[in-house]
């Protein structure tokens, strides 16, 4: 099918002239919005990552130009208007759980570096200062950690924490029996935030968990505590988390999303000056530290998302049902513009 491939990289194209075995793919390294969208004349498909905004605006212009369909190269689809999608009769998919150890994994790599500064240490050799000073960390072994999400990734996150010989609470609207056999602790929110040493946030992004780290929850979590958000920038008040920073309420921060991350992330800025003065604030702290939304980038999972993107384009030019197609709310008739 012809598709238009937006938010392109190279690692993209690698893996996914590797296993394409059909689709006419059209590789454009910028994202997909309002104002590329009448890029997409003559193609029935857009493929698109997560800092693409199909909103209801873009939606529409797609429509207007023939694309009846949008395969995400991603887990979440919270920058999708699915309201606006089902108006115009688009199709959606998504690659559901394409490597939850990749993500996990990442998140006990902020967890680490964040404990025992290993990032640090590796700058100081590098000068040959070989001074340990002020690089104190604490045992995992015996700490709370709370987890909020305890789908695909959050429940490989929650074993690895407890072979780490930690006391595992979580929280989630569904909770999972095996998770509970193996030995974490379903509580409510209050008793997460009052009694972890670290929480770590695997919950997608939705109306409920919007800001779901505000003044008020900050202030419920331990004094000194660590927080890691891998799942989407928005769940965090970024204003608020600066705040919590900047008194040390907030003992260290690691992340992997941020709420303003389309303007910045994937791209080098090195030689820019950065207008995002948020970001510039977190930057300038020794306890928080910041990738790029970087916890699927594995093999693994960089050839799991060619197959199945590649396989759900398939489906919707066969007219076959697509199991990774994200369901739409009720067309709202009239309301297609
Ligand atoms: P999943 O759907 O398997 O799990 C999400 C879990 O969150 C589910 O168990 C669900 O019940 C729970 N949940 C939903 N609403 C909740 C709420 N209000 N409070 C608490 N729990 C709630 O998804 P997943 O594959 O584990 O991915 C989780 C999130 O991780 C994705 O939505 C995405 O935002 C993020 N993600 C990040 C990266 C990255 O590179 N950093 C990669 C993939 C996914």
């Amino acid at each position: 099918m012809k598709t238009a491939f937006f938010s392109s990289r190279s690692y993209d194209e690698e893996f996914f002239d590797r296993f394409n075995t059909g689709h006419e793919l059209k590789y454009f390294p910028f994202p997909l919005n309002g104002g590329t969208a009448p890029l997409t004349d003559g193609f029935r498909a857009v493929c698109v990552f997560v800092n693409d905004q199909l909103d209801r605006q873009t939606l529409a212009a797609l429509s207007s130009r023939g694309v009846e369909f949008v395969v995400l190269r991603c887990a979440g689809f919270n920058n999708v208007d699915l309201q606006a999608a089902a108006d115009h009769r688009i199709r959606v998919a998504r690659v559901p759980g394409y490597s939850p150890h990749a993500v996990a994994e990442h998140a006990v790599a902020l967890i680490l570096t964040l404990n025992r500064k290993t990032h640090k240490a590796y700058n100081r050799i590098r000068e040959q200062n070989f001074s340990i000073e002020r690089l104190t960390g604490f045992d995992l072994y015996g700490k709370t950690v709370g987890v909020i999400g305890t789908g695909q990734i959050g429940s490989v996150f929650s074993k690895i924490m407890l072979g780490f010989g930690c006391r595992v609470l979580a929280f989630d609207i569904r909770k999972d029996d095996g998770l509970s056999a193996a030995g974490i602790t379903y509580t409510g929110l209050d008793e997460l935030f009052a009694e972890s040493d670290i929480i770590s946030l695997h919950c997608p992004l939705t109306p409920e968990t919007r800001h779901l780290f505000s003044a008020a929850s900050l202030g419920r979590m331990k004094r000194g505590a660590m927080l890691i958000n891998t799942s989407r920038g928005a769940v965090l008040d970024t204003g608020e988390v600066i705040r919590a920073l900047k008194t040390g309420h907030l003992g260290y921060l690691g992340i992997d999303v941020y709420e303003q991350e389309s303007a910045l992330f994937f791209r080098d800025l090195s030689e820019e000056i950065i207008q995002d003065d948020m970001i510039a604030r977190l930057m300038s702290f020794p306890n928080v530290l910041i990738t790029s939304h970087q916890g699927f980038f594995t093999r693994e999972a960089l050839e799991q998302i060619a197959k199945t993107t590649l396989g759900n384009l398939t489906a919707f030019e066969r007219e076959n049902a697509c199991p990774n197609e994200v369901p739409l709310p009720v067309r709202l008739t009239g309301h297609a513009g």
